[in-house]
């Protein structure tokens, strides 16, 4: 993430930092000259592996290449505290990894038991194990996740229907993905059984025996059989095939009520129809 820069300011700075050559005031000398916050900030981001072979953060730079420490002579603060790495700090000695891994403990963690329920445990440890810990950091500290985690800290059981009762968003699709991956949730056929349990039933509304079979057609041709190409069968599609089907019932039962058959139907029948399927 870089930041944009100011406007350079040469009156103020007049000698330029030795690594972008622009006028921004210089916040360390290096061996290969002043550098700027943002050079500053760069190379504590810059990772690889140093002609000496060494792996890690290369803020240095010699004949062009980035270099470690050692090589290149930069004194820089770069050792978590906590786990020993070489890595930008975020704050109190710690990088960004620690760091986040302190935020997901302490909004996973229920209050009353001091712990992290068993099932949320491969969640706390998929979150902390992001790639990119500053990306995680901004993710996890917008104010609708960390609610919504704290929610989920405290939730008494683990189950699609939990889910389903937080409010709809995407970070609680994107845990809700992150559980299912890690097998804390079932993957979702749930939808599926539950729409064939519905339509089971909703046929049998059907007033006349030969529309109950073309609305039976209709349910699996149409909507079971989307539904069976789909890798899950999401909410809308639940309910949209749910309404469908009623709307298509309620159209035959009408015409049942009415003395049509099918074939006899007309465009004027169709408008009254649609009358009653709004209503
Ligand atoms: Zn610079
Ligand atoms: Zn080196
Ligand atoms: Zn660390």
């Amino acid at each position: 993430m870089s930041r944009p820069r100011k406007a350079e300011d040469p009156t103020r700075w007049p000698v330029p930092c030795a690594r972008c050559g622009q006028h921004h005031q210089t916040v360390a000398r290096w061996p290969d000259g002043g550098v700027c916050g943002y050079c500053y900030q760069q190379a504590k981001r810059t990772r690889g592996t140093c002609a000496c072979g060494h792996e890690g953060v290369l803020p240095g730079i010699i004949d062009d290449q980035p270099a470690c420490r050692q090589c290149s002579g930069i004194r820089l603060n770069i050792d978590c505290e906590s786990c020993g790495a070489e890595d930008e700090l975020h704050s109190g000695g710690r990088c960004w990894t620690c760091v986040l891994g302190s935020v997901v403990d302490d909004l996973l963690t229920d209050p009353i038991t001091g712990s992290i329920a068993n099932e949320l445990v491969p969640l706390a440890a998929a979150l902390k194990s992001m790639k990119r810990a500053n990306s995680g950091m901004t993710w996890i500290r917008q104010r609708h996740v960390t609610a919504f985690l704290r929610n989920l800290a405290v939730a008494p059981k683990f189950s699609h229907e939990t889910f389903d009762e937080l409010p709809d968003s995407r970070t609680r699709e994107y845990v809700r993905g992150l559980l299912t991956e890690h097998g804390v949730l079932p993957r979702r056929d749930e939808l599926r059984t539950r729409y064939e349990n519905w339509a089971a039933e909703a046929i049998e509304r059907t007033t006349e025996p030969q529309n109950r079979e073309l609305i039976r057609r209709y349910v699996r041709w149409h909507h079971q059989r989307r539904m069976n190409h789909m890798d899950e069968v999401t909410r809308g599609t639940f309910l949209r095939a749910k309404q469908q089907v009623t709307v298509a019932i309620d159209l035959l039962n009408w015409l049942t009520d009415h003395g049509i058959s099918l074939p006899d139907l007309t465009q004027a029948h169709l408008i009254c129809s649609s009358h009653l399927s709004r209503a």
